[in-house]
C-alpha cells in the first residue's frame, strides 16, 4: 500500500481516530493535513506524529461549524499542494441526553460538526477530484448510523445522514474513479468515549476500569474496543486499489453490536 503523492485531509486529526488515520497515511506516503481543536501544545504534536519521509504534516484550523472556514481549507490545501485526492471526515463531538432536556445549542453543534462539515467539505473537494478523475472519500460514522441508543439524538441524527450522504455522494460521482464509503465503529476507547466512562463510572459508583467493562458489556460482544489503527488500516484499505469499485457502502468494526 503505497499512497505516495497523495494528499489526505483528515477532518478533526488533533486526537482519536482521525490523528491515527492522519499518522497511519503519512506512514503510507501521503501528504497529510490535520485539522482539529487542541492547544498549541495538541496541536505540534498531531503535526509531529503526521510527519514522515521529508513530508511535514500541514495544519488548518478550521472550524468545523464554519461552512466558509471549511471551503478555504479545501482551497489552501489545493493551493498549497495541488490537490485534495483523500478526504476522511471525521471530526465529531457528543452530547448525551434525553430529547426534551436536550440544549438547542448543543444539537445544532453535534449536527454542523458531525454531518453538515462533511457536506460542506465534500461539497469544496469534489470539483477538483472531478477535474483530475480521482478522488477517496471517507465519511467516519459510527454504529450509531444504523441503530440508536438512547439519549444520543443529535449523534444518531447526525451519523444516520452522514450514511445517506455517502450513498449520494458515491452514486453522483459512480462513473468517476471517485468513491464515497461510510465506516462504522462501534466504541473506541479516545477522549469522546473516555467522557461516557468517567460519567458511567461516576454515576454507578465504579472505577474507570469497571466502568469501560461494562460500557462495553452493554453493547459490543466481542467486549473489545476497536482502535484508531485498526480503523486507519480500514481507511487506508478504502484508497487501495481493491476497494477501487466499493462506493457509497458502510464498513462496519462493531465487536457484533449491529448483529444482535
Ligand atoms: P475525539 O474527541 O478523540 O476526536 C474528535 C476530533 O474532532 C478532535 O480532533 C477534535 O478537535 C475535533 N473537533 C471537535 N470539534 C471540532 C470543531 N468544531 N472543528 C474542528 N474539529 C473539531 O473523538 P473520536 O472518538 O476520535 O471521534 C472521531 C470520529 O469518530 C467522530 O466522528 C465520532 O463520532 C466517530 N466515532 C467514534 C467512536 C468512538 O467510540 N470513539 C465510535 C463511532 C464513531
Amino acid at each position: 500500500m503505497n499512497l505516495e503523492g497523495k494528499v489526505a485531509v483528515v477532518t478533526g486529526s488533533t486526537s482519536g481516530i482521525g490523528l491515527g488515520m492522519a499518522v497511519h497515511f503519512a506512514k503510507l506516503g501521503a501528504q497529510v493535513v490535520i485539522n482539529g481543536l487542541g492547544d498549541e501544545q495538541t496541536i505540534n504534536t498531531a503535526i509531529d506524529q503526521a510527519s514522515f519521509g521529508g513530508k511535514t504534516a500541514h495544519y488548518n484550523g478550521a472550524d468545523m461549524r464554519d461552512a466558509d472556514a471549511i471551503s478555504s481549507m479545501i482551497e489552501e490545501v489545493e493551493a498549497k499542494f495541488g490537490s485534495v485526492d483523500i478526504l476522511v471526515n471525521n471530526a465529531g463531538i457528543q452530547h448525551v441526553s434525553r430529547v426534551e432536556n436536550f440544549p438547542a445549542d448543543r444539537w445544532n453543534d453535534v449536527i454542523a460538526i458531525n454531518l453538515s462539515s462533511a457536506f460542506h467539505a465534500i461539497k469544496a473537494a469534489l470539483p477538483g477530484m472531478q477535474k483530475r478523475n480521482y478522488g477517496r472519500i471517507i465519511n467516519i460514522a459510527s454504529v450509531h448510523g444504523q441503530v440508536a441508543s438512547v439519549e444520543k439524538s443529535a449523534y444518531v441524527a447526525a451519523k444516520h445522514g452522514i450514511i445517506g450522504l455517502t450513498k449520494v455522494v458515491a452514486l453522483e460521482n459512480a462513473e468517476q474513479h471517485i468513491t464515497c464509503n461510510a465506516i462504522c465503529p462501534g466504541w473506541v476507547r479516545t477522549p469522546l468515549v473516555e467522557a461516557q466512562i468517567e460519567a458511567l463510572a461516576e454515576k454507578e459508583g465504579l472505577d474507570t476500569e469497571a466502568a469501560a467493562k461494562q460500557l462495553l458489556a452493554s453493547k459490543e460482544p466481542s467486549l473489545r474496543f476497536a482502535t484508531p489503527e485498526q480503523l486507519a488500516e480500514t481507511a487506508a484499505f478504502l484508497c487501495s486499489d481493491a476497494a477501487s469499485n466499493m462506493t457509497g457502502v458502510n464498513l462496519t468494526l462493531d465487536g457484533g453490536w449491529t448483529a444482535q
